[in-house]
């Protein structure tokens, strides 16, 4: 069994990111993860900024890994300019052992991110991004929880990586959780209601945005109406016509009942005579 993460671009799709998948992506890993994922370890790729003319130093490395341990070293990257690398789908080498009572196993059930720099020099871009992309993968993977996107040293007191983040790790799970594709109400909702919605908007896009002509024929000229217009238009004067019809006949009820009134009353004056 095991899981590829296949999805990952799917992931990825509709929070603005600038995407690059890295050839081979689909079949790169140690084997399948173990399950599906329940966390996320945050990293840094330990190189220094350079020049956002080169956003990605370490595509390689994290790639094919190094001498002593042996690519890839994560499922994601995140370039100096907040570009977002899709690097393997399957298990990489990042988290190594550790726990701090976080409730998944490593690198066989959490997605690894790599994010170019030291630590030193955060970019506004990689500030801007980094807590998008783990709200991404939050919101896309049913099983991660937001208490299990974690910083490496979190993870393990063997490294120190993403420690000089901006406010800390808490500071990174708020942006996390206020992140949002930009859909701030539709991102309230559960995935399965999200697709829905966004199915149903489609859905009702198509079938308004339709022009069509009336099929109403005068029946003094026998002419078919000139009226034309978009189905959503008729259907709001339809209300409209229906609302001031239900008045008319109220209005004709009652001069009805009076007329049969009078009609009576000159019956029996008839009657009389
Ligand atoms: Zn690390």
């Amino acid at each position: 069994m095991g899981v590829w993460l296949r999805d990952l671009p799917a992931a990825l799709t509709g929070w603005g990111f600038d995407v690059r998948l890295v050839e081979g992506w689909q079949t790169r890993g140690h084997g399948p993860l173990l399950r599906s994922p329940r966390g996320v370890v945050d990293h840094w790729t330990a190189t220094p900024f350079t020049s956002y003319a080169k956003p990605f130093p370490t595509a390689e490395l994290v790639k094919v890994g190094r001498s002593d341990l042996p690519g890839p070293l994560c499922n994601l990257q995140i370039g100096f300019g907040g570009q977002v690398s899709v690097v393997a789908a399957g298990l990489a080498y990042h988290a190594g052992p550790g726990n701090r009572g976080v409730p998944f196993t490593g690198n066989s059930d959490s997605i690894g991110i790599e994010c170019e720099g030291d630590g030193r020099a955060w970019t506004p871009e990689q500030i801007a991004q980094y807590p998008r992309v783990c709200a991404a993968l939050w919101h896309w993977y049913a099983d991660v929880k937001l208490s299990n996107i974690v910083a490496h040293y979190e993870w393990t007191t063997r490294k120190i990586d993403i420690n000089t983040w901006p406010g800390g790790m808490s500071s990174f799970r708020q942006a996390v959780q206020a992140a949002t594709k930009g859909e701030d109400w539709l991102m309230a909702l559960d995935q399965k209601t999200q697709d829905l919605v966004a199915e149903s908007a489609g859905t009702i896009d198509r079938t308004f945005d339709v022009k069509f002509r009336s099929q109403a024929v005068d029946p003094e000229t026998g002419k078919q109406s000139e009226w034309e217009g978009w189905l959503s238009e008729f259907i709001v004067n339809t209300n409209a016509d229906a609302f001031q019809t239900r008045q008319d006949v109220a209005k004709l009820l009652a001069a009805t009942t009076e007329t049969n009134r009078l009609l009576a009353q000159l019956v029996e004056q008839g009657k009389t005579k």
